[in-house]
């Protein structure tokens, strides 16, 4: 038996970006907890907001 998580049960984080709530991705399993935006472009804005103020 393939003891692949169901998506339901799949972790769960919400980007503090955008808002956008995303799930546990393949690409992530081994730095999830270190994981705390949806995409490589929330990161960046995060990165340009810090050093515009
Ligand atoms: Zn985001």
């Amino acid at each position: 038996m393939a003891s692949q998580p169901l998506k339901s049960n799949l972790p769960r984080k919400t980007c503090p970006v955008c808002g956008f709530s995303f799930t546990w991705r393949k690409k992530w399993a081994k730095c999830w907890d270190e994981v705390k935006y949806c995409s490589k472009r929330c990161r960046k804005r995060v990165f340009q907001l810090k050093r515009s103020s």
